[in-house]
């Protein structure tokens, strides 16, 4: 498969925005066509099929249900043979349930009880439910078609047709059951099993791999010098990149050397699909990083116009996509979800869909500049109204990930928005799902 767009085609459509403040959108969207997503099919047992990628478009090789049958627990009637206004008396001429359907054919006033699931008795088309139904001993009395003025209350009008469940209603032989690109989820295997389909064409797992870089990280398990901090970016970066279920392969902690930079991207690029590097994009250390990313590929660095953020890379290593996040722990996980997300779901052959931002009440005064995105840590709950509401958690500094941590959701503060009053609407984005 060729690439979408060269990077330079890319970035040169972005020629007219201030390079220094890039618009979140736009550089999402500058992502999206540079991306090309993998075409590598595999086959696995639909048990073993969650959160995988949908390589071919799924016929469905039968209808579900395969037979009409009963939607309710009640006796099977000919409708036609309702009385229109008073009970009537029917014939129990046998039963069906699931699994064992009636073998007979019904005709004038006869009925068959029926339970949830089974087939419908072949000449029956309507089904009245139990706790209508009354006997006399012997026979079977089915309320009238319409609701009787001589037993207010005591049954509804009967429709034909009602409480039957259609042949092919749900999935109609040789009709697409699922398309190519899809994310399989638990839905889609159950109904992948409605289909009696026992192995699924996936596209392969997208291979990732990721490091931090900076001569003050430590790994977990060394000693804390001076002015050193624990790799925090390598976890957060390890369950963001779970969640999506791709492979991981985890280069480590790289020094700030140019030499064990370069090492580290060839390294990367010889293995994987993406890279995710976080730390060294920054102002004072972009330039050689800049250096070496382009000896090696073709790769933009971007300021973009939100907060945290701010700096990034992308573009690609050999035929690997490269993403250079920022390396402040909380402007990792903001510049993952709003950009490396989307990129790699579409890399790895599904399209993404759109997550939604859910309105909110802002209890407090937010200051917002207009020009940039913002993206505010804050925990969304229904207020005594009934509404929806949120207020910040503590600092918002792009270092503080407990912050991150007490919040449920994100407010997304527009790019044109200014200063938030209290009491005004703003986006929020609940993170059930995504963090
Ligand atoms: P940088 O973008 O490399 O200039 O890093 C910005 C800030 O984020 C600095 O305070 C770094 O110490 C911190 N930082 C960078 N990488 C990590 C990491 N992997 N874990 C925790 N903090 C980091
Ligand atoms: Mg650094």
């Amino acid at each position: 498969m060729t690439h979408a767009e060269t990077l330079a085609g890319v970035v040169s459509s972005l020629a007219d925005f201030d390079p220094h403040a890039l618009p979140v959108a736009l550089a999402r969207d500058a992502i999206e066509r540079f991306i090309t997503p993998i075409d590598s099919l595999e086959l696995v047992p639909l048990r073993r099929a969650l959160d995988r990628v949908l390589a071919r478009d799924v016929i469905s090789p039968i209808d579900v249900p395969a037979h009409d049958n009963a939607a309710m627990d009640g006796w099977a009637v000919r409708y036609a043979d309702l009385d229109a206004d008073s009970p009537k008396a029917f014939e129990q001429i046998g039963t069906a349930l699931a699994g064992k359907p009636f073998a007979g054919r019904v005709t004038t006033n006869q009925t068959v009880r029926i339970m949830t699931g089974a087939v419908m008795p072949a000449g029956c088309d309507t089904v009245v439910i139990q706790e209508l139904v009354a006997t006399d001993g012997q026979r079977i009395i089915i309320p009238p078609r319409q609701k009787s003025d001589q037993h207010p209350g005591q049954h509804p009008d009967q429709q034909q047709g009602q409480h039957r469940r259609l042949r092919g209603e749900d999935l109609s032989a040789g009709k697409p059951a699922l398309s190519a690109g899809r994310l399989l989820g638990p839905t889609e295997l159950g109904l992948l099993a409605s289909l009696g389909i026992a192995e699924i064409p996936v596209q392969r797992r997208l291979r990732v791999a990721f490091f931090s870089t900076g001569d003050e990280l430590r790994s977990i398990g060394e000693p804390l010098d001076p002015g050193c901090v624990y790799d925090s970016n390598r976890f957060t970066l390890i369950g963001m990149l779970t969640r999506l279920g791709v492979e991981l392969i985890d280069l480590g902690v790289v020094p700030d050397s140019p030499q064990a930079l370069e090492a580290a991207v060839r390294d990367a690029s010889r293995q994987a699909d993406a890279i995710v590097s976080s730390g060294g994009v920054s102002v004072g250390e972009a330039d050689y990083t800049r250096d070496i990313m382009n000896r090696l590929g073709e790769v933009a660095f971007w300021t973009i116009a939100m907060r945290p953020g701010r700096p990034m890379a992308f573009g690609r290593i050999g035929q690997a996509s490269y993403f250079g996040l920022p390396g402040n722990p909380v402007a990792v996980m903001i510049t993952f979800l709003f950009f490396v997300r989307d990129a790699l779901i579409r890399q790895s052959g599904a399209t993404p869909r759109p997550v939604l931002p859910v309105p909110v009440r802002s209890t407090m005064a937010i200051r917002k500049k207009a020009g940039r995105t913002e993206y505010q840590r804050a925990i969304a709950q229904i207020g005594d109204d009934g509404v929806l509401q949120a207020r910040l958690t503590g600092s918002q500094g792009s270092g503080v990930l407990r912050s991150m941590s007490e919040a449920n959701c994100l407010l997304v503060l527009r790019h044109d928005q200014g200063d938030i009053a209290s009491g005004d609407r703003v986006d929020a984005m609940l993170f059930d799902g995504l963090i």
